[in-house]
């Protein structure tokens, strides 16, 4: 294993923020994989999923078993670790200016384009290694006018031209879940089954631009923009949440990290027949689909569904008791569907967010992320 220590452009003299970067395996020639805990800082259960793939993948680099390359950061948001406001961690939102640190990642395609402009033929692999330092460059030339916007350069430029990038979440409480491109669907399928994951939701653009779609659409586009050259979708970007924010866990975590190291195998990055892949748990359904099920005012929240429970259209998922009027309102599921997240807080202000549900019925459009 080789450590690399990226210093991040500092907030103020006299403090600094460092990223570390582990890889794994050999670089040049064979597939590489990106693989970054806890972007949004608070998310602990994906700093102990790293810990164990650090193990993993150092076994596995120590019996000659690793085929490709593999980046870990174990820690992908030093900004946000060091964030507490009156003892509350807040590691999501960027406390300087309130933007979520997954969100606003350079969009590479135009820029990419300008280059492979006149370059692009029948070759897929050629166009791919073409397109890959097209990528690379434009990584190269974001702006860094503050911390965040640095780490999120750094990340992107890390992640850009690997085969399969793992971006590691959790949600609030939560079953286990997976964010991709829809038309890697069979890719998320098959790393949805190997997880456990009772929920994949897909699109083409969710909005604001994450890291995960930063690293995965630009390839969706320039084959949009090059129709007629062979172009693939070189980059799988998934987002995985790892169930809810309390779930740390030694042996879910061990698991964890052996079904992503068996899904690198199934890829050619780590040596070894792989074994059958276990039955999903679920369909990969659309993003656009996920109900959100919102409080339409003040109250105290009373959950009548878990995470994982499959709920049919017009279920109740819980009762808002109003403290004036002494009245509960039943919030129930416009679509059937599995109840994959919801809030850990039991105060509801008018609006929040309480519950989502992967169902198939509704048909969103706009920003389809929670913000
Ligand atoms: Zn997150």
């Amino acid at each position: 294993m080789q450590t690399q220590t990226l210093t991040l452009l500092p907030p103020a003299p006299g403090t600094e923020h460092r990223l570390t970067v582990l890889r794994f395996g050999a670089p040049g020639g064979g597939r590489r994989a990106y693989i970054q805990a806890a972007l949004h800082a608070d998310e602990v259960p994906a700093l102990l999923v790293a810990q164990a793939l650090r193990r993993q993948l150092q076994a596995l680099e120590d019996a000659g078993s690793m085929l490709g390359e593999v980046l870990l950061v174990p820690y992908a948001n030093p900004q946000g670790l060091a964030q507490h406001v009156l003892d509350q961690h807040q590691g999501r939102f960027d406390l300087r200016d309130g933007v979520n640190f997954n969100r606003g990642y350079g969009e590479l395609a135009d820029s990419a384009a300008a280059a492979l402009q006149g370059r692009l033929g029948a070759d897929a692999a050629a166009n791919q290694a073409l397109i890959r330092t097209a990528l690379r460059a434009a990584a190269e030339r974001l702006p860094a006018e503050h911390t965040a916007q640095d780490l999120k350069r750094r990340l992107l430029q890390l992640a850009v031209d690997c085969d399969i990038v793992l971006d590691l979440h959790c949600d609030s409480q939560a079953v286990l879940h997976l964010y991709a491109l829809t038309p890697q669907a069979g890719l998320a399928a098959e790393l949805g089954a190997l997880l456990g994951a009772q929920a994949v939701l897909l699109a083409t653009e969710s909005g604001d631009s994450p890291f995960d779609e930063a690293c995965s659409r630009p390839w969706l586009q320039l084959q949009q923009r090059f129709a007629d050259a062979a172009v693939p979708l070189g980059c799988f970007a998934v987002t995985v949440e790892l169930r809810g924010e309390a779930d740390t866990d030694h042996a879910l975590a061990e698991g964890d990290a052996a079904a992503i190291v068996e899904f690198l195998r199934r890829r050619g990055l780590v040596a070894g027949a792989p074994a059958p892949l276990p039955k999903a748990l679920c369909e990969p359904t659309p993003l656009a689909g996920s109900e959100p099920v919102n409080a339409p005012h003040a109250g105290v929240v009373v959950f009548r569904a878990q995470p994982g429970d499959r709920v049919d259209a017009g279920a109740a998922i819980a009762d808002l008791v109003d403290i004036d009027s002494g009245q509960a309102t039943t919030l129930c599921a416009q679509s059937a569907g599995v109840l994959y997240a919801r809030s850990r807080t039991r105060w509801a202000t008018p609006g929040a967010r309480l519950a989502k549900i992967a169902g198939t019925t509704l048909r969103r459009s706009g920003k389809l992320l929670s913000p």
